[in-house]
């Protein structure tokens, strides 16, 4: 690989690596952050839903206690009727007395009743002393009956009785009833109901009354203005004293003491309007420990995540180097395989497989610096295939070639070592040896013409079958060059020749 194409490769790698780690790191922090944040998001939607449902069940409450307290004054009036009627029937002279005590006795005081004779407008009963001495009972007692849900008028001829109850009074004892369970009820985390009524929707000083306060007992009954700051300096009463009026209903936060403690802090409120009373019932729950649970849950994610990012720094740093590694690996082996070719190329016939001219130079020429430095006198032979031409003419270029290869088999192993066999050109090989002996070099010989006697090259219908010249020739230490024993070798072959061929001769 080019150096220029290395470098740019690296430094893609190194710097994916880098964005990788540095896009994971952001994702991460963003993971926590989102979760954090859905966190304290969820907790808020709880929070609202528990303010929500509190409230709505609180002023439910006040419908059925309504309706219950409506029932039993219901069932009151009819006794009520029935003891009047009994009365009544049993004596009629006798009858304003009877209804007289019954009504300051036996009835609660909260029944308003009227006795009058119907003729003269003389009034017998008058429980709530609502009757003024100049107006006729009839006329006050219709002007009455708008606020009375409740009433009887009837007719005890010759007298009229009206008995009734005032929505009011009934609703005072609702009122009564729910502030009671209201001081009585508990709920989760110091959160309470409390209720104010409005008395001037338009807002300013004395708007409403603080009517029910769980955490202000004592400020019952006071007067409350919406300009009123938290420690914030925002005005509660007037935000919520809005929202009552556009929707019924709200959510808001301030800042206020919490229960049984001087601590103030950030609250979330839910408002709902109870119209029929002029009513605000309104609860609250503080927000400090709902940032606790958040930043501790942010402290326990961002703990998780500083334990996985080194880890996650140092994968990715080791897939870095493994990756470089692998590279660096490929590229080394890349190269060997292309010296290595690149080397086959140069040095090696191409058809026989064997060292080609040049490397059997290089050997000859090693040879004889060996030789030089007076190692001993090496070896070198010269061979040639007897009649090549006419193997080639006989049987064609093809044959021929095989021949080549095959012989170069047979005889790759019997010279003195496996690389000492160079094809030097045409049907023409070298080989070059250590020093030998003359027996070794005879052997040598011997067995070579032998091997190549044997080699029988497959053609057609026939065998093809040849024979081998060679010359030998060492070194001398006159020699000038490596040419010197080459020409030696040369004449040695050509001599072998001249006697006949298939055999050797050695010129030393
Ligand atoms: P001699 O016994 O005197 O050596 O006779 P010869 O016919 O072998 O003569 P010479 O060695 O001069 O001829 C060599 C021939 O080898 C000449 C050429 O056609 C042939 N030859 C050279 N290279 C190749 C080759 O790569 N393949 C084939 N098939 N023939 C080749
Ligand atoms: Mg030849």
């Amino acid at each position: 690989m080019k150096r220029n194409t290395w470098i740019l490769s690296t430094s893609l790698v190194l710097i994916s690596t880098l964005l990788l780690v540095v896009f994971s790191l952001g994702t991460l922090s963003r993971i926590e952050r989102v979760y954090s944040e859905q966190t304290s998001q969820t907790l808020e939607t709880l929070k609202r839903q528990f303010l929500y449902s509190s409230v709505s069940n609180q002023i439910n409450r006040i419908d059925t206690q309504r309706a219950i307290h409506q029932t039993e004054y219901k069932k009151q009036l009819a006794q009520i009727k029935w003891h009047m009627d009994t009365a009544y029937a049993a004596n009629v002279e006798t009858f304003p007395q009877l209804a007289n005590s019954f009504f300051t006795q036996e009835v609660s005081p909260i029944w308003t009743a009227v006795l009058w004779q119907r003729e003269t407008g003389e009034v017998f009963l008058d429980s709530q002393g609502i009757i003024p001495e100049s107006d006729p009972p009839i006329e006050v007692v219709n002007k009455l009956l708008h606020g009375y849900q409740l009433y009887e008028l009837h007719s005890y001829a010759p007298y009229t009785l009206f008995i009734g109850i005032s929505q009011e009074l009934i609703d005072e004892e609702v009122k009564k009833y729910i502030a009671k369970e209201i001081y009585n009820s508990e709920y989760p985390e110091n959160s309470y109901i409390w209720v104010n009524e409005v008395i001037n929707y338009e807002g300013g000083d004395n708007y409403a009354i603080r009517r029910i306060h769980p955490n202000l007992r004592d400020s019952v009954g006071e007067y409350l203005s919406t300009d009123m700051t938290d420690v914030q300096g925002t005005t509660p009463y007037k935000t919520e004293l809005e929202g009552i009026k556009k929707d019924g209903e709200l959510y808001f936060t301030y800042f206020f003491k919490k229960m049984d403690s001087d601590v103030i802090s950030e609250k979330l409120t839910y408002a709902r309007h109870y119209e029929d009373f002029k009513w605000i019932v309104a609860m609250g729950i503080h927000l400090d420990d709902l940032a606790l649970y958040v930043e501790d849950t942010a402290n326990k994610s961002a703990s998780i995540v500083g334990q996985i990012t080194p880890i996650f720094i140092g994968a990715i740093i080791l897939l870095f180097v493994l990756h470089s590694v692998l590279l660096i690996g490929l590229e080394h082996q890349r190269n060997k395989i292309h010296s290595k070719n690149l080397e086959d190329q140069v040095y090696r016939d191409p058809l026989t497989g064997i060292g080609n001219r040049r490397s059997g130079l290089l050997a000859l020429k090693k040879a004889y610096l060996e030789n030089k430095k007076g190692n001993g006198a090496g070896l070198v032979s010269i061979f040639d295939i007897d009649f090549f031409k006419h193997i080639n003419d006989t049987f064609g270029h093809d044959a021929g070639d095989r021949c080549l290869i095959q012989l170069t088999e047979t005889l790759q192993d019997l010279a003195c070592s496996k690389d000492a066999l160079f094809r030097w050109g045409g049907d023409e090989f070298l080989i070059v040896c250590p020093p030998l002996t003359t027996e070794q070099t005879n052997k040598m010989a011997e067995s070579l013409l032998g091997a190549a006697r044997t080699v029988e090259v497959e053609h057609e219908t026939t065998q093809i079958t040849l024979t081998i010249s060679l010359g030998f020739a060492s070194f001398l230490p006159s020699d000038k060059s490596e040419i010197d024993v080459l020409k030696r070798a040369d004449q040695a072959l050509y001599q072998a020749k001249k006697a006949g061929r298939d055999r050797f001769v050695t010129l030393l």
